[in-house]
């Protein structure tokens, strides 16, 4: 049994060193000195968690929890250990200063300079998930009486690292990086097994254990498990499908949709969806929970997709809105219900005891187009798989226009490697410049926005003539609360009122992204933009300091060449 003592002591000497190397050497010398069953927890301690990010489990102890306990224990108030919080700028420091404080008649911390309690890592470990277990009414309080009663078994030293780890602050420069090269230098692993086995289990606690139990023969035998999910695949950015497509010589080309990643598990009657970051999410997403156990005609899988918030006509909405739904903890019966979300999936990695991820991506997607149904809520991103650029374009194209974000080019042989970035996914998206505009012009909304002004004209400035030149509208990126606050600003505004059709004084200033600028006769600047979309609104330029009619022509000459 390892005293936590001594992990507080190797955490304090690790943030008394700069050199990484030096570093590592610590650590490896401490994995190598703990019991093996100790191991895990020292990996997930070290890294400055006491859960992996994907375990369901999760402490729960925010900062006014902690606060209330150092209260309750000190005598001091909350407003107090703030001010000590503000002036140490540390969650340890303020811990030892706050029990310095302790009144007299305080005793819960009684043994707290007691250097002779002997806190193993493991009663830590256990004690945490005992206060991470608690749940349901009146649990804040059961939680703080143990939290008080850990503390109240702590040195001062202890104390400071238990309180940065119980509040995920322990930062003592200790990442992925360095517990991957200290596992490999403790037990003689390659450190490119140890990076693989993490790769596949997200858990540097399970690669660990196994390299200390068997070496790189035990560390090789790692592989993704349900319920735990696998580094994600990532994509590098081309500035061109042509030569993206040329380069591949075939590519599977898919619609790129501007959502969250999302990782779906369904192991029989159960379903987790883990994030991008692969935190476990599937609280907050019941909707997506039911139609994968609908529409997943699998015992066992792992799916890779890309969830969107739609519209009532299935038109995806900006991507704010899906974040609405995201690690929501309260009213996610009302989310649910206003912001529906559809689900695209593009591969999958497991299916039925077998693992994808060596077969090639069109293999991949033949099983995934078999397993899943497709509905309303989820389908199976369509793919093209063609050696002609032109098609290629005509797919963005189509993407952009269905309110998409670009595509994806991805090699049809290539394996699924997780958490990889690299040349067997590319994605295209456009790169969106942006002008200063005027607004000189709006109309009133239809149907839900019928008393908003829900579109707006844009002019760029000229100089020379002192008028501004509408050179298009936008109504996209107008999220609802702006919609309301733009209405107020602009009614202000009205200088002509027919029908729908409104004129301004030109006054405001949007900044807007666009994809292209094209020739057009339907504006007097004889431009048009392509694709619009409401950045931010510029108060803090005049009429006259927006772009001019000769930026616009700059610009358009450089998509020329
Ligand atoms: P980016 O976030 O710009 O690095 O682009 C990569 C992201 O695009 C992925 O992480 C996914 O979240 C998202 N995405 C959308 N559609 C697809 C698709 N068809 N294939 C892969 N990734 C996609």
């Amino acid at each position: 049994m390892t005293a936590f003592k001594e992990f507080a002591h190797v955490c304090s000497q690790i943030e008394n060193t700069s050199s990484s190397l030096e570093i590592t050497d610590m650590v490896a010398e401490f994995f190598r000195i703990v019991d093996t069953e100790e191991l895990p927890v020292v990996i997930h301690f070290i890294m400055g968690e006491v859960f992996p990010a994907w375990s369901e489990e999760e402490l729960g102890i925010g900062k006014g929890l902690y606060y209330t306990s150092l209260s309750k224990v000190s005598g001091l108030s909350v407003d107090e250990i703030k001010e000590i919080v503000r002036k140490t700028g540390d969650i340890g420091k303020t811990t030892i200063e706050v029990m310095k404080n302790k009144s007299g008649d305080q005793v819960t911390f009684s043994v707290f300079f007691d250097d002779n309690t002997q806190l193993s890592i493991i009663d830590v470990y256990e004690a945490l998930k005992k206060i991470a277990a608690i749940n349901g009414k009146g649990s804040q309080n059961i939680k703080m009486k143990n939290l008080q009663y850990i503390f109240s078994k702590a040195s001062p030293q202890e104390s400071q690292y238990m309180a940065r780890l119980v509040l995920e602050e322990l930062r003592i420069g200790v990442g992925e990086g360095i517990v991957r090269d200290a596992i490999a230098l403790a037990f003689d692993v390659p450190a490119e097994s140890i990076e693989r086995g993490f790769m596949l289990t997200n858990d540097m606690g399970a690669v660990g254990l196994a390299a200390k139990k068997g070496g790189i023969e035990e560390v090789e035998k790692l592989n993704m498990e349900l319920n735990r999910p696998i580094k994600l695949m990532l994509a590098q950015v081309t500035p061109s499908i042509k030569t993206a497509i040329e380069e591949m010589e075939e590519a599977a080309i898919e619609w790129k949709f501007d959502g969250a990643r999302l990782q779906v598990h369904k192991d029989k009657d159960k379903v987790s969806i883990y994030s991008r970051k692969l935190e476990n999410i599937t609280n907050s997403l019941p909707d997506v929970v039911s139609a994968v156990k609908e529409y997943v005609n699998a015992d066992t899988a792992i799916l890779d997709g890309e969830a969107f918030a739609v519209d009532e006509n299935g038109k995806p909405k900006p991507f704010q809105e899906i974040l609405k739904r995201l690690r929501r903890k309260y009213d996610i019966e009302i989310t649910t219900r206003d912001i529906p979300l559809t689900v695209k999936f593009f591969d999958i990695m497991y299916l039925n005891g077998d693992y994808l991820i060596d077969l090639s991506l069109i293999e991949r997607r033949r099983l995934l187009g078999e397993c899943v149904r497709n509905s309303n809520s989820i389908t199976v991103d369509q793919q093209v798989v063609t050696d002609d650029p032109e098609i290629g374009e005509k797919i963005y194209s189509e993407a952009i226009r269905a309110g998409h974000e670009g595509i994806m080019i991805k090699n049809p042989q290539s394996p699924y490697t997780p958490g990889k970035r690299g040349k067997n996914w590319l994605k295209k998206k456009p790169v969106m410049e942006t002008l200063d505009l005027v607004v000189i012009g709006g109309e009133w909304g239809y149907g839900r926005r019928t008393n908003f002004i829900g579109s707006y004209t844009l002019s760029c400035y000229d100089p020379d003539s002192g008028n501004f030149l509408p050179i298009g509208k936008v109504g996209t990126g107008i999220t609802d609360e702006n919609l309301v606050e733009l209405t107020g600003l602009f009614s202000d505004l009205i200088v002509v009122e027919s029908g729908r059709d409104l004129e301004f004084k030109p006054e405001i200033v949007f900044e807007v992204a666009f994809e292209e600028i094209q020739k057009s006769t339907n504006y007097e600047s004889g431009y048009a933009l392509r694709f619009p979309r409401l950045v931010s609104i510029r108060d803090d330029k005049s009429p006259h300091e927006a772009d001019t009619i000769s930026r616009v022509d700059e610009i358009y000459r450089s998509q020329r060449k």
